[in-house]
């Protein structure tokens, strides 16, 4: 064994096949890190050194994983100040991987488990792909869903693996991760084993039947499959994509997308050297730059803080739910009952007829015909997860339940009436949560007679697609409870933030500003079509007004009153947003009231789709010729999300910095560019000239209060942090 090699490990047999084994002593998976590098280049060394005694090479690594890619603490870190050194750290990576590549022996990798990012680049460079088909195993490019490119030769050998178009569409601009079967479906991978030693026995047979092993791309008259752009064909066709482009990021600012496409269009008509050296120009862009910053920070720190438990109270013993009862089988219990009984818990879902159950069930029904149709479950599997959901109007059927989640009606009087109902049926410890979306807690707790045990448990619409829930704590919820209802999260595979009681809680207040936001914009006279391109180019996957539709006008009405009253009671002054006056008329004048309505900002065709924004906005408030900064119209969006997060924060409504991230771009659609509400505000890039981070935020804040409003105004917590040089973190956390 080589004794520079601290991470691969040398073993050969005595007919001269070497397996390196990737098998990093200090982390539960293998990635790019310095120890990494330089075993790379001492088994590289030997490799050459020994050439004449060795016959093939199998690349496959000692952990449940193959390889999980980059280091991303490390490329958190990057600066423009060092950046050079992560290019030459990254060149070095490829001349090794190149020199392996061209050794003029055959390399195997036989992937024992996932492979994505830099593991999947380790496999690129090898004459052959074998997969195990382990359960949960991926494979493939997610870089673009962090900000960054595959910068070990990723861009450069799957362009010459599958073709310009086939690597972008499949691999690299949407990050797709395959399951072994569909990588090799699609040509990721050339082959799967069913166990480790097939596995093994796979890639040995392909270096006994290949012992001169070449790519593609290293033979004599090699040409792109598909061909580049010097092909005129092909190149009619390449303006196609920058329109893909814009369809997949909306505009939005997104430098990875457009990152990726130019190192595969330019280095496509290079030599294989230099279009490597491009590759890693474009990457070192992206890791020095602040979007990638973000999209770590959220899509992977974050994420991992909150679904490991940060927030859930340390000392309660973990416990699973086995049977849940589910109160109310309409839109949201339907979606929940689904998601339970896929994470295999047995549901009895109740409503107020056997009839109106039954099709709450039948909505399960659909998603798993559905799923067997696509082949992404069996039948059987699907028959186990049907069979599991008992529809029933009788209250006696949820006896020994141990969990209940109520669905029904938004009104505080039947949700109080539906738990009265059940709480003796059902276990008498039984965790009791409620999945409204904009009553108080603490008032619905009233209604029980284990008020500690009573939780808010909001799902999003539709349940079974979005990731996110929101547990609420009320003011008597107890610490048992808490970590019992985020276990059950957890269990049914959802990601779940913890805030405290609030009207609106989080995630319905902070949306709220959004919506409001852009109405209010349509009031002051700006058109309404530019309203939505600005909610489009800054990133959000719903434009406002079109959202405001979905909802229903009457709905911030209802809040507003709601909220107005509870102000007012606690003597208090209610101000008025200016959103309020154009939904009033809107309403009140026009008979508009959304969607459901049949018409509201937009007209909509007696199948229910928009046909387009409602010609009498313009009437009746646009001012023609009237406009304002289109950056301005972006941010008043972003920075009222922002400013109403940092005063959730303050409130101790919010307790987490990674929470508040990861909810606003899970639950509410927050951009993934900004890696979420409160990360925006650290990472702000300064782009109307205010300056960056907490200071530059500050000041254009209060530019945009002095325009636009005193809601603009940032509070005093953001103005201290500010000033102190501080930023927002999860400092327990780091
Ligand atoms: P829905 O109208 O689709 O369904 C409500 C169901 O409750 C109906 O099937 C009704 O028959 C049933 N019901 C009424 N009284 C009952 C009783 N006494 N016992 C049993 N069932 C009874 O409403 P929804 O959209 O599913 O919303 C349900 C709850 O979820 C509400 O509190 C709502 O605020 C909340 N919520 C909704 C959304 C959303 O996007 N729609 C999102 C998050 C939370």
């Amino acid at each position: 064994m080589s004794t520079e090699s601290t991470t691969i490990r040398w073993e050969q047999d005595r007919t001269g096949l070497v397996t390196l084994v990737i098998d990093d002593p200090n982390q539960s998976a293998n990635t790019m890190n310095q120890a990494f590098r330089d075993s790379l280049a001492a088994v590289t060394d030997r490799l050459e050194a020994e050439k004449d005694s060795i016959r093939g090479v199998i690349i496959t690594s000692a952990k449940k994983t193959f390889f999980a890619g980059g280091d991303l603490r490390d490329l958190i870190r990057v600066t423009p100040e060092t950046a050079q050194e992560l290019f030459d750290g990254g060149m070095a990576i490829k001349r090794n991987l190149r020199r392996i590549e061209t050794l003029g022996k055959p390399v195997v990798a036989a992937l024992n488990g996932a492979a994505l990012g830099g593991g999947y680049e380790i496999a690129l460079a090898c004459h052959h792909r074998v997969a195990l088909d382990a359960p949960g195993s991926k494979i493939g490019c997610p870089e673009v869903t962090l900000g960054l490119l595959p910068g070990g030769g990723g861009v450069v050998r799957t362009v010459r693996m599958l073709g310009i178009a086939d690597a972008l569409l499949k691999v690299l601009l949407q990050g797709t991760q395959y399951s072994p079967r569909r990588a090799q479906e699609n040509g990721l991978v050339d082959d799967v084993a069913e166990t480790r030693e097939e596995l093994l026995a796979k890639a040995r047979a392909f270096i006994d039947a290949n012992p001169e092993s070449q790519q593609p791309w290293d033979k004599p008259g090699y040409r792109i499959p598909g061909g580049t752009p010097a092909n005129p064909k092909f190149a009619a066709n390449l303006p196609a994509f920058p329109a893909t482009l814009r369809k997949q990021t909306g505009g939005a600012p997104y430098p990875a997308p457009r990152n990726i496409l130019a190192a595969a269009v330019e280095g496509s008509q290079v030599d294989f050297e230099t279009a490597q050296v491009i590759e890693a120009r474009y990457f070192v862009d992206l890791a020095a730059g602040q979007t990638s910053k973000n999209m770590i920070q959220a899509f992977f720190f974050d994420l991992q803080a909150v679904n490991s438990g940060a927030n859930r109270p340390k000392g309660v013993e973990p416990r699973q739910v086995r049977k849940v009862a589910v109160l109310g089988a309409g839109m949201m219990g339907a979606g929940i009952a689904y998601s339970c009984a896929r994470a295999g818990i047995d549901v009895v879902l109740k409503d107020v007829s056997l009839e109106s159950a039954l099709e709450g069930k039948g909505y399960s029904e659909k998603l798993c015909a559905k799923a067997v149709s696509k082949g992404r479950t069996t039948q059987q599997k699907a028959d186990a997860l049907l069979a599991r959901i008992t529809p029933t109007a009788e209250a006696q059927d949820l006896a020994g339940c141990d969990a209940v989640i109520e669905a029904v009606f938004e009104d505080t009087s039947l949700k109080h009436k539906v738990f009265q109902e059940i709480q003796n049926v059902v276990a008498p410890d039984a965790l009791l949560c409620s999945n409204t979306s904009t009553l108080p807690i603490t008032a619905l707790a009233e209604g029980v007679e284990r008020q500690s045990d009573f939780i808010g448990l909001h799902f999003f619409s539709p349940v079974d697609k979005m990731p996110l829930v929101e547990i609420i704590k009320g003011e008597r919820t107890g610490e048992e409870a808490l970590a019992r209802a985020f276990d059950l999260v957890r269990q049914i595979n959802k990601t779940p933030i913890v805030v405290n009681d609030s009207r609106g809680f989080f995630t319905s207040r902070v949306i709220g500003h959004f919506i409001n936001e852009g109405v209010a914009m349509v009031g002051e006279g700006i058109e309404p079509a530019s309203v939505e391109q600005a909610a489009a180019q800054a990133g959000y996957p719903a434009k406002v007004l079109s959202l405001m539709d979905e909802l229903t006008l009457t709905l911030p009405r209802k809040i507003r009153g709601e909220t107005k009253r509870a102000v007012e009671e606690a003597g208090g002054t209610w101000t008025a947003h200016p959103a309020e006056a154009v939904i009033d008329r809107m309403v009140d004048e026009f008979g508009r009231t959304g969607r459901s309505g049949g018409a509201g900002f937009y007209d909509y065709g007696d199948d229910g789709k928009r046909t387009g924004l409602w010609q009498g906005l313009r009437e009746h408030y646009t001012k023609p010729g009237y406009q304002i900064p289109f950056e301005d119209m972006k941010e008043r969006m972003l920075f009222s999300e922002a400013l109403d997060t940092v005063r959730l924060l303050e409130e101790g409504v919010l307790t987490s910095v990674a929470d508040a991230n990861i909810g606003s771009i899970f639950g509410i659609g927050f951009p993934g560019w900004t890696g979420g509400v409160l990360q925006y505000i650290n990472g702000y890039d300064g782009g109307a000239g205010a300056g960056v981070g907490l200071p530059g935020f500050v000041a254009r804040a209060r530019e945009l209060a002095e325009r636009y409003g005193d809601r603009f105004t940032p509070p005093a917590l953001l103005v201290d942090k500010a000033e102190k040089g501080e930023r927002f973190s999860d400092s327990a956390r780091g």
